[in-house]
């Protein structure tokens, strides 16, 4: 069993001050797979102390310098991409094109932010005055264990490019992904203490970075509940803070669209990572008098896929990520059941064979109202609800009933009607006929789904802080 007891703080990796452990489990068996030191407060306040002496220098650096840091970022991170992608099938269940795939991306961010800064005027002229964008100073970053990387470079790669330090604390059941990401960040040779983790619990390191009067801002990906209580915490010292939080993502299916195209891709565009995304399109919204068709290829779709073991690479989808997650989504299809929507397919329990495990079913319901449970709360699990529409308006309003915003999905045979749809619809990303990722637009939610927006200029941007200098 491995022992995962190092943080990385001041360029060094040091034992944590912290004594308590965790069991770091294997989700396709629960197998004890190794055990994880957390941190505490001694070891959130060295690290911050060590991102803020780092500060004075990093902050000065030129573009060329952070430019050459996001590069060997990216190299440090692609060459241990076989670590990474075994770390993230072994502890979290990923299959293994998923987990290429995100790692790939994580890894690209580096570069995107490179390009990005390249091109990025820190010092502009407005009127006969000078605003310079500075770095906002030290960021505490904070994960989840869904996107474990890639949430991690999205938020590390444009505060190197700004010019801050920063303290990572990522989610406490990503501690092998955590190990290879610290040993690869510390390979990239960036100046002491520009970049630090401290592995341990969100109420314990997350609390005191969060109320840190020496952090300037935090860049926040989870949950809304936690978001919202970082949020709280956060305000006292008045930290600039970006949270990248839940979902609940409507797909419109348009009455001219291709249905034998767009119904797997709906199904997909749910059960992708296990149905643990935050952008799932976990609301199917269909013309009602396709409701029979649409039934009858989500169900040759669902019966497609292969749920098991994500060391077999013909899986898509593999366990969820602890038990509590299961059992929190058997509640969910448990209340689809008792509220009265139509089992097209899946169900309660774990599909036969796969008993120890956390796999459930991937389940489709139909006949959804806006009202339920299923309709409203995110489920974090591949359970698809398929509400009905009968105009294009009232299909728009369907889809902007949510307290959620983060992303909405259309399809289409007309380019222009589903502008025009995507258009009406409260979310920060809109996907028409595709499930891809657009990296250098933004990404982030209206409403509950967050504040603030990550990728390109527009994630740059939040690390900044405007100076304008008036000549008299
Ligand atoms: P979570 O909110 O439980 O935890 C997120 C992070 O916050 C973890 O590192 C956790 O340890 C930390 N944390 C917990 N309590 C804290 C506290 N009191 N103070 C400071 N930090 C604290 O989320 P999760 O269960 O790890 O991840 C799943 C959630 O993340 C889902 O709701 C999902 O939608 C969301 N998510 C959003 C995005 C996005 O970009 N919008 C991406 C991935 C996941």
């Amino acid at each position: 069993m491995r022992q995962f007891n190092q943080m990385y703080v001041n360029g060094a990796f040091v034992s944590p001050h912290g004594r308590m452990t965790i069991d770091l489990l294997n989700p396709a068996n629960n197998e004890v797979i190794g055990k994880v030191t957390m941190a505490d407060e001694v070891d959130t306040r060295q690290a911050v102390a060590a991102a803020k002496k780092a500060l004075a220098s990093f902050s000065q650096t030129t573009k060329e310098v952070r430019m050459d840091y996001l590069q060997r970022l990216h190299d440090a991170v692609s060459k241990r991409m076989d670590d990474l992608v075994r770390a993230t099938v072994l502890e979290y269940g990923a299959p293994q094109d998923r987990a290429k795939g995100s790692n790939a991306l994580a890894a690209n961010i580096f570069l995107h932010f490179k390009d990005v800064l390249k091109k990025f005027e820190l010092t502009e002229v407005v009127g006969s005055s000078q605003v310079v964008l500075e770095p906002m100073g030290v960021v505490g970053i904070f994960t989840p264990w869904n996107s474990s990387a890639g949430s991690i470079a999205i938020k590390v790669a444009p505060a190197i490019a700004a010019g801050c330090t920063v303290v990572i604390k990522p989610s406490e059941m990503s501690a092998m992904q955590t190990q290879v990401l610290m040993e690869s960040f510390h390979e990239a040779g960036l100046p002491a203490g520009v970049i630090n983790f401290v592995t341990g619990l969100g109420e314990v390191v997350g609390a005191e970075l969060t109320t840190s009067p020496d952090v300037a801002k935090i860049a926040f990906t989870g949950s809304t509940r936690i978001g919202k209580l970082v949020a709280k915490n956060a305000l006292d010292t008045m930290k600039r803070f970006t949270l990248e939080l839940g979902g609940k993502s409507a797909n419109i299916i348009l009455d001219d669209a291709d249905f034998a195209k767009a119904i797997p891709m709906a199904v997909n565009a749910c059960f992708l990572n296990n149905g643990q995304a935050c952008i799932a399109g976990s609301r199917l919204l269909v013309p009602e008098n396709r409701l029979e068709e649409v039934k009858q290829l989500v169900r040759a779709a669902v019966e497609k896929i292969k749920v098991g073991d994500p060391n077999d690479a013909d899986v898509t989808i593999g366990p969820l990520a602890s038990q509590k997650q299961y059992h929190q989504v058997q509640s969910y299809i448990r209340s689809g059941i008792d509220e009265g929507a139509e089992l097209v397919i899946g169900g309660e329990g774990h599909p036969k064979g796969l008993e120890r495990g956390n796999f459930v079913k991937p389940t489709v319901f139909a006949n959804v109202r806006a009202g339920m449970r299923i309709a409203r709360e995110e489920i974090f699990g591949p359970v698809l609800s398929i509400l009905t529409y009968k105009t294009e308006a009232e299909a728009i309003r369907l889809a902007n009933d949510s307290e959620f915003g983060l992303m909405a999905y259309v399809s289409s045979s007309n380019p222009e009607r589903a502008g025009r749809v995507a258009r009406q619809l409260q979310a920060g990303r809109v996907l028409i006929n595709t499930l891809n990722h657009d990296p250098l637009t933004p990404f982030g939610g209206y409403k509950q789904s967050g504040i603030g927006r990550e990728g390109g200029i527009y994630g740059l941007k939040e690390f900044l802080e405007p100076k304008a200098i008036i000549l008299g």
